[in-house]
């Protein structure tokens, strides 16, 4: 199999509260971005196209290896991810997409996505368990429904998909239609996908709190 890695790294990352995009921002001295990337090949992705806002383009191209692919993002997830797929070689039959806000996410996981591809699977997403009681609310903030949280699962990424199902996904999607993920795009497509375990450290970096939490993170194995 012959898997490229896309990683959306185009947000703006207003939430975090940084003056330059979140990708560029430092874990431990490296940008989000290049923990991602590594993540994607250490886990095997043989090459890696990431997707960054235009205007940066010369920031991404000083942090990353000579030979990853930069691609300008769109306005949206949906418009970045569609950029770069564009820009996946011709020769890969499996792609990996990934947050660069998801910086240490392990390799095993990376692997256990792509030997699901590699067994047929059409579409694979790493999940968690959902354990906090977890409720739908309506305007006001009344509770309107509990939900059943067995059934319930968080998603994060790399998410690996066929390579054809994936564009042929993105192909029907109707323009201007936003969604969250890929899994998403391919479900709305009408493609079964399937689960693997994910893993806590692949926690995605939304706020202040979370870096300051990856920054633990790293800083305790550093110590073992
Ligand atoms: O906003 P959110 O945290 O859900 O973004 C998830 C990932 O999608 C981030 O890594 C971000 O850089 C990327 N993204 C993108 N293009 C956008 C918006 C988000 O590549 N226009």
């Amino acid at each position: 199999m012959h898997a490229v890695g896309i990683v959306a790294a185009a947000g703006s990352g207003l939430r975090l509260g940084a003056d330059q995009p979140k990708a560029l921002v430092p874990l431990a001295g490296r940008p989000l971005v290049a923990w991602a990337v590594e993540t994607l090949r250490a886990g095997g992705a043989a090459s890696v196209v990431v997707v960054v806002p235009p205007a940066e383009r010369g920031a991404f191209a000083a942090v990353l290896p000579a030979d990853v692919v930069l691609v300008d993002g769109g306005a949206t997830r949906t418009a970045s991810v569609r950029a770069g797929l564009a820009a996946v070689d011709a020769a890969a039959d499996a792609v990996l997409v990934h947050d660069a806000a998801r910086p240490l996410t392990p390799p095993d996981v990376v692997a256990r996505v792509l030997t699901a591809v590699g067994g047929g699977e059409r579409a694979v997403v790493p999940v968690l368990p959902v354990v906090d009681t977890t409720v739908a609310v309506d305007g006001t903030g009344a509770v309107t429904d509990a939900l059943p949280r067995e059934q319930l699962r968080r998603v994060q990424t790399p998410q690996g998909f066929d390579r054809a199902t994936l564009d042929d996904a993105y192909r029907r999607l109707p323009a201007g239609a936003e969604l969250t993920d890929d899994a998403a795009v391919v479900h709305t497509a009408g493609v079964p996908v399937q689960t693997v375990a994910g893993d806590e450290r692949a926690a995605k970096i939304t706020v202040a709190h979370d870096l300051a939490q990856a920054e633990a993170q790293v800083a305790a194995k550093d110590r073992r």
